[in-house]
C-alpha cells in the first residue's frame, strides 16, 4: 500500500519503519531539512533500541523515503498519516496547529481521495476539526474531492517503540466510514496475524482512548508515589507495600513502581490537556488536576532529600547524577526528572557531573556549555571529586555498580536513588548513607 507518513518524530519514524518493513512503500515528509538530510545519508535522529538498522535497511531498499516536499508526499500515499507534535499550550491544553497545518497542505494538494489517518494524540472533537479544515480549504480552491478522516492513536513506548509497532497490544481504528475500515484492516493486516487486535469504534472514544491510557498510567505512578509519601510519614517501607498490593491480581505488579516522578513527551502533557479540555467542557476533572499536581511535587523530592541532609547548606558542592533520560532506552530529555533537580542544584550553587547511557547529546543541546555541568564519559567518571551520588533513572547499567568504588570515589558515603534500585539493609552493610523514596527518610 502506498502510505505518508507527516511527521518524522519518535511516531512517525517507527511508524514507516515498520510499515515500510512489512511491504509498504512510505514517504515520509518533515519541515526539518536538516533531519531529512541526516535521515537519507543514515543518520537517525533519536535512539531507540532496534530503529537504526531498520530504517536504513528500508531506505536502502527504497520501500522509505524521506521528504521535505509536502506535495509530493501528498501525492503519493492512498493513505496519509499525521503524526506530528501536540505540545502543550500555555495553558496546558494541546496545541493543534502542526496537525491542523498538515491538514491544511493535505486539501491543498489532494487530487483524488485520501483517507487521513490522525496518529498524533489529540483531544476530543480534534478529527471533526481537521475534516473542517479540508473541507474550508477544499472549498477556497473550488475542489470538492472525497476524503476519510480516521483517527488511530498510537500507543507505543519510547524505548520499547519498534517491538510496540511491530506487536502491538491492540490497534484502535476510530471512523465511521466502512471503506476507511477496510482499507487500514489492510494496511494493518500484518501486524494482526496471530490474533485479532483491531478494535473499531467512533472517532471520538478512539480519541479519548488514547488519553484515557496515558492518564491511568500516570494515576498509578501518582498513586504509589503518594503512598511513597505517606509510608515517609508513617515509618513504613513503601518497597514492601507495593509487593503487598502488587500480589492481588486485581491491582497487578505492573507500573506501581514508586520514584521522583514521571516525565516524557506523552504523560505529563497528556495529563494536563485532558484535564483543560474537561474544564473547557465545564467538567474538573479533580482525579486528573490531582495526578499532576502530586507528579509536580514529586520531581523536588529528591532536591528535598539532599538539602535536607546537607542543612540547605549546598554551595561549593558536586553532584554525581547517574540517568538523565526520562526513563530508561531513550535519549529523550523532555520534562525529565534529572532536569528539575539539575536546575534547583544549580541555583543553590551545586556543580554537576553526569552519565547518560544514551542523553548526553541532548543533554549538551538543552543546556549547552556550563561551567557548573560537567558530561562524564562513564558512569564511574561521574562520581570523581563528587560529595554525592544521585540516581535519577533506572538504566541496566546501574542496578548493580560497585558500591566499594562509589563509596571511595565519594568525599562522603552518600546515596540518593530516585529509582529504589537497590536494598537499604545492603547499602548500610556497604557504609554508604542511603536515601530512597518511601523507605524511611535517611538509611
Ligand atoms: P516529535 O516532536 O518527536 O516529532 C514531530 C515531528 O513533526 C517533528 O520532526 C517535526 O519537525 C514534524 N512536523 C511539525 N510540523 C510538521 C508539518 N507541518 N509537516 C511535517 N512535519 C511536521 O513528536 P512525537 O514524539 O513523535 O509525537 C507525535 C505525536 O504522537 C504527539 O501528538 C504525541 O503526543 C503522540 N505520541 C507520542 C508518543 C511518544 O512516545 N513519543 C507515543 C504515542 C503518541
Amino acid at each position: 500500500m502506498k502510505v505518508t507518513v507527516f511527521g518524522i518524530g519518535y511516531v512517525g519514524l517507527v511508524q514507516a519503519a515498520v510499515l515500510a518493513e512489512v511491504g509498504h512503500q512510505v514517504v515520509c515528509v518533515d519541515v526539518d531539512q536538516n533531519k531529512v538530510d541526516n535521515l537519507e545519508k543514515g543518520i537517525i535522529p533519536i535512539y531507540e533500541p532496534g530503529l537504526t538498522p531498520l530504517v536504513k535497511s528500508n531506505f536502502e531498499a527504497g520501500r522509505v523515503k524521506f521528504t521535505t516536499d509536502a506535495i509530493k508526499g501528498v501525492e503519493h500515499g492512498d493513505v496519509v498519516f499525521i503524526a506530528v507534535g501536540t505540545p502543550p499550550d500555555e495553558d496546558g491544553s494541546a496545541d493543534l496547529k502542526y496537525v491542523l497545518a498538515v491538514a491544511k497542505t493535505i486539501a491543498e494538494a489532494m487530487t483524488k481521495h485520501k483517507i487521513v489517518i490522525n496518529k498524533s494524540t489529540v483531544p476530543v472533537g480534534t478529527a471533526d476539526k481537521v475534516k473542517a479544515k479540508i473541507a474550508e480549504v477544499q472549498e477556497s480552491l473550488g475542489k470538492s474531492i472525497s476524503y476519510d478522516v480516521v483517527s488511530n492513536p498510537e500507543f507505543l513506548k519510547e524505548g520499547a517503540a519498534v517491538n510496540d509497532c511491530m506487536r502491538p497490544d491492540r490497534i484502535i481504528i476510530g471512523t465511521n466510514s466502512d471503506g476507511a475500515e477496510k482499507k487500514l484492516r489492510e494496511l494493518y493486516a500484518p501486524f494482526n496475524r496471530n490474533h485479532d487486535k483491531i478494535i473499531v469504534m467512533d472517532i471520538r472514544s478512539a480519541e479519548l482512548t488514547k488519553y484515557a491510557a496515558n492518564c491511568m498510567l500516570a494515576t498509578k505512578i501518582s498513586f504509589m508515589n503518594e503512598m511513597a509519601n505517606l509510608a515517609e510519614v508513617f515509618g513504613a517501607d513503601i518497597e514492601n507495600v507495593r509487593l503487598g498490593i502488587g500480589s492481588d491480581p486485581r491491582i497487578g505488579y505492573q507500573f506501581i513502581y514508586p520514584g521522583c516522578g514521571y516525565g516524557g513527551s506523552c504523560f505529563p502533557k497528556d495529563v494536563q490537556a485532558l484535564a483543560r479540555s474537561a474544564t473547557e467542557a465545564g467538567y474538573t476533572a479533580k482525579i486528573l488536576e490531582s495526578v499532576e499536581a502530586v507528579n509536580y511535587k514529586q520531581k523536588e523530592k529528591l532536591f528535598e532529600y539532599i538539602s535536607g541532609h546537607f542543612g540547605n547548606n549546598l554551595k561549593g558542592k558536586t553532584a554525581a547524577i547517574w540517568g538523565l533520560s526520562f526513563k530508561p532506552n531513550t535519549d529523550d530529555m523532555r520534562e525529565a526528572s534529572s532536569r528539575v533537580l539539575m536546575e534547583h542544584l544549580w541555583e543553590a550553587g551545586v556543580k554537576v557531573q553526569a552519565y547518560d547511557p544514551e542523553a548526553m547529546e541532548e543533554t549538551q543541546r538543552i543546556y549547552g556549555a556550563r561551567d557548573d555541568l560537567t558530561l562524564a564519559g562513564t558512569k564511574e567518571a561521574a562520581l570523581k571529586g563528587a560529595d554525592f551520588l544521585v540516581i535519577c533513572t533506572e538504566w541496566q547499567v546501574f542496578r548493580a555498580p560497585d558500591f566499594e568504588l562509589i563509596k571511595q570515589s565519594l568525599s562522603e558515603p552518600l546515596l540518593f536513588d530516585g529509582r529504589n534500585l537497590f536494598e537499604p539493609s545492603l547499602m548500610q552493610e556497604y557504609g554508604l548513607h542511603y536515601y530512597a523514596i518511601g523507605r524511611g527518610l535517611s538509611i
